[in-house]
């Protein structure tokens, strides 16, 4: 069974997603932006850079889809400390033709983190 919204495979006897209470589905049922080839842009460090890297995208109008946000988002305390890494840092997706403008719109975003990990 899958959770259509954080996209989890359970057992089959599970009816009900455990983290987010979504009733599950017999097959992954994906919304339109997942149907099309996406790629990695972005891995952001923390809950505010993954903001201002959702801000920019926005602001061009451009469709992006987060992984992990969702598992994230139920671990408040968790963002205060960086990404719980049991579920992974989010990454940003984007489709294949707003690759070139979504590095070049979060290209200072990432200086920052790496000018951070020094
Ligand atoms: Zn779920």
């Amino acid at each position: 069974m899958y959770c259509t919204k954080c996209n989890k495979h359970y057992p089959d006897d599970y009816i009900e997603c455990p983290i987010c209470l979504n009733s599950l589905e017999k097959e992954p049922i994906r919304n339109q932006i997942e149907y099309q080839e996406l790629y990695p842009i972005y891995t952001p460090p923390d809950a505010s850079l993954l903001a201002i890297a959702k801000s920019l995208l926005e602001s061009e109008g451009i469709e992006f889809w987060v992984q992990n946000e969702k598992l994230q988002n139920l671990l408040g305390a968790g963002q205060l400390m960086g990404f719980n890494q049991i579920f992974g840092s989010p990454k940003i997706y984007v489709n294949k033709e707003n690759i070139e403008l979504s590095k070049e719109l979060l290209k200072d975003l990432t200086v920052i983190n790496d000018n951070q990990k020094e």
